[in-house]
């Protein structure tokens, strides 16, 4: 597929669920990508990316920088302690909120740098154990003592078990974060992003959809 394509079928979920186009962002999810596919995206006018490490953001976004603006930069992969400073550097957007000692943190660096990305609280809905998120019965606690620190909470992420429905998990995502007065929900990839966005996602991030299949050297 092609850019123009998936912003005509985000547009297209929009318009089938009554919901206003703006009201979602697409993440163009760029991590391991040749910087020629990434510059073609650019090219076309797009700005707004997602990557999954702080080290591969680092190596790539700052050379972007200088030759376009108003790139905005979401990190949606966890995020190491030692690696929060660099990630508040790099990033508008972080969305693996994830536990109370990153939340800590996290506030503890706004204060000294002055400003902080926008937060997602990352919820794992499936309850694997491999996956990062508070659990969902951990979820309402954690996210009013991140509001209670000042944090910048905009809303939830979650990325659903691969083999289970989506939509049970955007739908339980979208409920917790009513109950809790948050707007924003991170949710949704290249295979369920259309069931996302009629679940109430305003952010989903769609990687090889947009660029291709990643591949990996
Ligand atoms: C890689 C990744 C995506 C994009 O996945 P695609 O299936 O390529 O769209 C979205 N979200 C997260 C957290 C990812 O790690």
């Amino acid at each position: 597929m092609t850019l123009e394509a998936i912003r005509t079928a985000v547009a297209n979920s929009c318009h089938k669920a009554g919901r206003e186009v703006d009201d979602v962002t697409l993440i163009a999810v760029s991590k391991v990508q040749s910087n020629a596919r990434v510059a073609a995206i650019l090219d076309q006018g797009h700005r707004v990316f997602g990557e999954n490490k702080v080290q591969e953001a680092a190596g790539k976004w700052p050379d972007f920088r200088e030759i376009y603006s108003g790139i905005e930069l979401h990190l949606i992969g966890p995020l190491q302690t030692n690696k929060a400073r660099q990630a508040m550097e790099l990033a508008q957007a972080i969305h693996t909120l994830d536990r109370p000692k990153l939340a800590t943190t996290i506030a503890r660096l706004a204060q000294e740098m002055g400003h902080c990305p926008d937060l997602f609280i990352q919820v794992n809905t499936g309850e694997e154990d491999q996956k990062a998120g508070c659990l969902p019965a951990e979820a309402d606690t954690f996210i009013k003592d991140a509001l209670a620190m000042d944090l910048p909470v905009r809303g939830l992420m979650c990325i659903p078990p691969v083999d289970e429905e989506p939509s049970l998990h955007f739908a339980l995502l979208a409920k917790i974060a009513a109950r809790n007065g948050l707007k924003g929900l991170s949710m949704g990839m290249s295979s369920d992003f259309e069931t996302a966005i009629a679940l109430g996602a305003t952010h989903v991030r769609v990687g090889s959809a947009i660029f291709g299949a990643r591949v990996y050297e």
